[in-house]
């Protein structure tokens, strides 16, 4: 994989991480959304995009989707598989899957 996909997929496997705490906060305090970040590659987005839990956990539930605003895509880095109202379903190549697990090692 070449660098440039590489830093994206980095950056987006740490903003999953940061969603999963928000996650299991909104989960405790029994909330059925919450404000998410934005998971596109960009490591100074500081968007916020409010789903319902059901909703992200559908997007969890595949280790190679992430959800960014509309706009936020990077084509040449994944492909758009959903598009709803206030953000996209973006899924990785199975190349980029070793990056996203490595989350905050790096
Ligand atoms: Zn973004």
């Amino acid at each position: 994989m070449d660098p440039i996909s590489e830093r994206i997929a980095l950056n987006e496997g740490l903003f999953r991480e940061v969603n999963e705490n928000i996650r299991a906060a909104a989960t405790d305090g029994r909330y059925d959304d919450a404000h998410f970040v934005c998971e596109c590659g960009a490591s100074n987005c500081e968007e916020r995009v409010a789903m319902t839990l059901d909703a992200y956990c559908a997007v969890r539930d595949h280790k190679r989707h992430f959800f960014v605003k509309p706009g936020h895509e990077i084509p040449m880095a994944e492909t758009v598989v959903e598009r709803h109202d206030r953000y996209l379903v973006i899924e990785k190549p199975p190349e980029a899957e070793a990056v996203l697990e490595q989350g905050s090692t790096d």
